[in-house]
């Protein structure tokens, strides 16, 4: 359904990610994980169109997104959670969800998912009249992805939902992104929780310094003694 193939991306003349290849097949729920500057939102942002893609080709469902203008990603079906969520905080909860559906083909089924989206985080259905900026870190991630689903998504790429919030409220996450997953969206998580991400998803990519140095099914790389080493602090023999 994702296509990346070969791509490398820059800041200026600094590489940030060189011949990066992965993808996602309809229905599949995979993640990339690595170290802190690896390059991980450098390639989501890549594949949303909100970075441009030095060299190299993107194909989403049979179709070249690689030049796609960033605009056109929602009505391609790949909706993006930014780092840092990016939510109008002085909007109000439903405001900023209702912003999510903007395009006709969500727009028609703009009641439906909002259901759909309260089902899943039902600690914001007595929210949806105060300010976004007012929620805790947790609730703001729930409307940041409550938004982007409300675009009738295919494809939901995510950018390191669990940053800044407590292992429970990161639990619930997890827990949410699952259940899209389960109800026919395919997922393309970027983690640093690599042990969470890991066992959320059946297969994996590794990056480090912008390139790919490991991939493949989540519960194979966990056992191997240079990940664990790396990323689960655990001394190996
Ligand atoms: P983090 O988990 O800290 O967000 P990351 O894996 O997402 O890290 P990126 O943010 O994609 O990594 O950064 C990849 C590389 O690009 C890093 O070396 C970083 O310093 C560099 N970089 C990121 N943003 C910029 C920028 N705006 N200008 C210049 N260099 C940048």
């Amino acid at each position: 359904m994702l296509e990346v193939s070969h791509i490398s991306a820059r800041y200026g003349a600094a590489a940030a990610l060189w011949d990066v290849s992965l993808q996602v097949g309809e229905g599949e729920l995979v993640c990339v994980v690595g170290p802190n500057g690896a390059g991980k939102t450098t390639l989501i942002n890549a594949i949303a169109g909100l970075h441009p893609v030095h060299e190299g080709r993107i194909r989403f469902a049979g179709r070249d997104i690689t030049q796609l203008a960033g605009h056109r990603f929602c009505e391609a079906g790949i909706a993006i959670v930014p780092e840092g969520r990016r939510l109008f905080t002085g909007m109000s909860v439903r405001d900023n969800l209702e912003l999510g559906s903007y395009i006709p083909r969500a727009k028609a089924r703009r009641r439906d998912t909002f259901d759909r989206v309260l089902a899943l985080f039902p600690v914001l259905e007595a929210k949806l009249h105060q300010q976004a900026g007012a929620l805790s870190g947790g609730q703001q991630q729930m409307v940041a992805i409550g938004r982007a689903l409300m675009a009738c998504p295919q494809m939901l790429l995510l950018d390191e939902p669990s940053l800044g919030l407590s292992p429970l409220v990161v639990q619930d996450m997890f827990r949410a992104i699952r259940e899209v997953n389960a109800q026919g969206t395919s997922v393309l998580l970027v983690e640093q929780n690599v042990h969470m991400a890991m066992s959320l998803a059946r297969r994996a990519y590794v990056v480090e310094e912008g390139r790919i140095v490991a991939q493949g099914p989540a519960a194979e790389l966990l056992e191997r003694p240079e990940i664990q080493r790396a990323y689960l602090g655990l001394e190996t023999q």
